[in-house]
């Protein structure tokens, strides 16, 4: 593919930093990223040099009009229950029935909700995932999708992870596939990406040993895409796993991508340490962050976006991340509980004029999207003055709820 490096990249790995300089070759000439490629560039000192590269992968692989977005999506959380059944070690969010803390909404409740939100006009998405809960019933969410596309028709329904509808599949003694079909008659549009965590077994019997294998989770994500849906994939790091078991679950995503093509986004989270039984001498640092998102840009060649989860990395790493292959970075996350109960510092629901902001400090332009990457807005100087202020958003949402 023609490209123009531009001289100082071709400087930097020809001068200086020789030892990524194959791989400069490998992103110009689109050719595929092995396993022992990936796991060099994860052991590689050079991370300004693996940041280049990505980026360099990032913009051959996007059409040049499109070269400077970054996407955003003004969505909504939707967390109905925190009851669970399983135990992942991971997880500060879960609650046994009879605590004190546990909840479980009615769905009059969550439109309720939905409609004291100011801005609820203009969302374009529920992201909606929940603990593992008999309550939480196939019934349950056919009913809530249904009154979700009755009430907001403008916003997508993202739910439940490959995880969840499994679990649902298991107490109606349905198919999944069943499971899939009714919940798609209902209303539901895409999947979220959560329940991967780090696919290698090692990992998963340690730490969510009641929980699917990356087999089936990928198994399951295909199925989907061959049912007409789309969905996104995670990777949960900072559990204890190596840079071999981190590339081995990026190959397996490749895999599968290549078969059932239907992921939209690669989202590389890190793990939080408070309340749940995690080992915080795994915590990720910036650096591993940085490297998360560059080389999953380099390896995932077939999906089209990196996204950085603000509410998992931080606001300022997700911004950095911009210059490492990163072209999404979520949205304005109204109500997110998971992360938060884990003990993350990120703002609660930044306000679009705080995310856009954010962006556009980086020379970069910001593109509101839908849950499927069709374009609501762009954000360029012009709309930027039609945004309220952030302060008032902020007062006009703290006097509703
Ligand atoms: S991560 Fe999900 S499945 Fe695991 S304990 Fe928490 S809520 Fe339950």
């Amino acid at each position: 593919m023609p490209y123009d490096v531009p001289d100082y990249i071709d400087a930097y790995f020809t001068h200086q930093h020789d030892s990524l300089k194959p791989y400069l070759d490998k992103v110009l000439a689109g050719e595929r990223f092995t396993y022992d490629d990936a796991v060099h560039l994860y052991n590689s000192p050079d991370l300004l040099g693996v940041g280049m590269l990505a980026d360099l992968a990032r913009k051959i692989r996007t059409p040049e009009a499109e070269q400077a977005y970054v996407w955003w999506v003004h969505n909504y959380h939707i967390n109905p229950t925190n009851i669970c059944e399983d135990t992942c070690h991971f997880c500060s969010f879960k609650k046994g029935p009879a605590s004190p803390h546990a909840y479980f909404w009615a769905i009059d409740k969550v439109i309720a909700d939905i409609h004291a939100y100011p801005e609820k006009d203009t969302l374009r998405e529920f992201h909606i995932v929940a603990g593992h809960y008999k309550g939480a019933d196939l019934a349950y969410y056919a009913d809530l999708f249904k009154a979700l596309r009755k009430e907001f028709p403008h916003v997508n329904v993202k739910g439940l992870t490959a995880a969840e509808l499994d679990y649902i599949a298991k107490i109606e003694a349905l198919p999944i596939e069943q499971v899939i079909q009714t919940l798609i008659d209902a209303g539901l549009q895409a999947l979220p990406g959560g329940g991967a965590e780090v696919f290698a077994e090692r990992i998963r019997k340690e730490v969510c040993p009641g929980k699917i294998t990356g087999e089936e989770w990928l198994d399951i994500h295909g199925l989907a895409h061959s049912m007409g849906l789309k969905s996104n994939a995670t990777m949960l790091a900072g559990l204890g796993e190596t840079p071999e078991e981190r590339v081995a679950h990026m190959i397996s995503l490749r895999e599968q991508q290549d078969k059932s093509g239907g992921f939209l986004s690669f989202i590389p989270l890190n793990c939080y340490y408070e309340g749940n039984r995690i080992n915080p001498k795994y915590a990720l640092t910036g650096f591993e962050n940085l490297k998360n998102f560059a080389v999953s840009r380099l390896v995932l060649d077939n999906f089209p976006h990196i996204k950085a989860f603000w509410i998992h990395i931080g606001e300022k790493i997700s911004q950095v991340g911009l210059n490492f292959g990163v072209d999404d970075i979520d949205g304005t996350v109204i109500q997110e509980k998971i992360a938060h109960a884990a003990g993350t510092q990120s703002s609660q629901g930044l306000t679009m004029r705080q995310l856009t902001h954010l962006i556009r400090q980086s020379g970069r332009l910001p593109v509101e999207r839908d849950a499927f990457y069709n374009i609501v807005k762009v954000w360029d100087e012009v709309a930027m003055q039609d945004l309220v202020p952030a302060q008032v958003l902020k007062k006009a949402y703290s006097k509703s709820t």
